[in-house]
């Protein structure tokens, strides 16, 4: 059972909810966006879900709620910004006009954010920058859940990517994955509603494969997509997202983690490329040609379809928060 709401609605509760909790209007505002798209797009476990963490990690003072993201003109192709301890989604407003602009005048363009904190969906990040007319590439560091592979302690995050096109015509294609089998949000969302997880998801405290949620989040590990080939693409986005960028390592913010079921203190890094300088005149009719070719193989879709299918329908109907998410939610608003 569960209560309807029209986008406007959950935007409005999110940010109520989250000022009441110490956040400057602005930032709550950020925030409570990035939580009402992915309600729209069809991925709650990085919608009102995220609330409690959000405005956990904002009474233990682990986020600054009231933070001002710094902007720093590095180079010509390269941005930082510093959230100062503040969540992502405002560093990333802040970083985002730079970013497109320094991409359109040198080619290609690198946005770096440290010091935020980081538990939404990515694909938001690299969604405008396509639709902007540029190719981009997000990934973000989260804390310590997966083994390097062949290992047995936790050391990579679960390090989502995400990749976006512009297309000719209508949205961009925008695909958006964890470096993980499954989203942590995905496994706690198990764990809540009593489900298993497929195998393959994580393993126990012991280091034995299990399928229980609550064996993985409770002192176990999850395990990277595709076996070490998955392994690979988190270290990857360790190094890129928190090396280049100065946020820390996944083991970085696990160490520092105080339990407050708020997100890790991480990096993340943006690549923008302007294809009209890199390939010449007829990018984007050759995408479409790719893109007809795999819509026209049986079952085959874009990356992202489901989600444009999902907005559709919300942008109609609006969107179904469960009973007991509401009420938890809405418990919130004491401050
Ligand atoms: P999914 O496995 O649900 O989806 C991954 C991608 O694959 C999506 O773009 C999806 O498109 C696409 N896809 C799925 N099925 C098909 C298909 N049949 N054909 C073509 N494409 C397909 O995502 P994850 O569970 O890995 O991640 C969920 C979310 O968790 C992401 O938004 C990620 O950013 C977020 N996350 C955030 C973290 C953080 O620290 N901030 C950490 C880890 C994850 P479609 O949506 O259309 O199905």
């Amino acid at each position: 059972m569960g209560k309807r709401f029209d986008l406007d609605e959950v935007r409005a509760l999110a940010s109520e909810i989250l000022v009441a909790n110490g956040a400057a209007q602005e930032n709550a505002a950020a925030v409570a966006e990035v939580m009402t798209l992915a309600e729209r797009d069809g991925c709650p476990s990085h919608g009102l879900f995220r609330l409690p963490g959000y405005v956990a990690s904002l009474r233990s003072g682990r986020a600054d709620g009231g933070a001002v993201p710094v902007v720093e003109d590095r180079a010509p192709s390269i941005v930082a910004v510093d959230a100062r301890n503040g969540f992502a989604p405002p560093a990333l407003l802040a970083g985002r006009g730079p970013l497109i602009e320094k991409a359109r005048a040198q080619g290609v363009a690198f946005l770096g954010i440290r010091n935020s904190l980081h538990f939404a969906a990515l694909w938001p990040d690299v969604e405008p920058l396509a639709e902007a007319g540029l190719v981009a590439i997000a990934m973000v560091d989260s804390q310590s859940f997966l083994p390097p592979w062949g290992g047995a302690r936790a050391l990579y995050g679960t390090n989502p990517v995400a990749f976006a096109c512009p297309r000719a015509e209508g949205p961009p294609m925008v695909w958006d994955q964890a470096s993980s089998a499954l989203a942590r949000g995905e496994i706690m969302i198990a764990a809540r509603d009593g489900h298993e997880v497929p195998a393959g998801a994580g393993r126990d405290a012991d280091g034995a494969p299990t399928t229980d949620p609550k064996a993985i989040l409770e002192g176990g590990t999850q395990l990277p997509f595709g076996g070490y080939k998955g392994a690979s693409i988190a270290l990857m986005v360790e190094l890129l997202a928190a090396g280049l960028t100065g946020g820390n390592f996944g083991f970085e913010s696990t160490a520092e983690h105080n339990a407050d079921g708020g997100p890790s203190n991480a990096g993340e890094c943006i690549i923008a490329i302007d294809p009209a300088k890199t390939s010449g005149e007829d990018f984007l009719g050759r995408v479409e040609g790719l893109f007809q070719r795999i819509l026209g193989d049986g079952e085959a879709r874009l990356p992202g379809d489901r989600r444009h299918a999902n907005r559709a329908r919300a942008n109609r109907e609006g969107i179904e928060v469960p009973d007991a998410l509401y009420d938890k939610i809405t418990a919130l608003r004491q401050g």
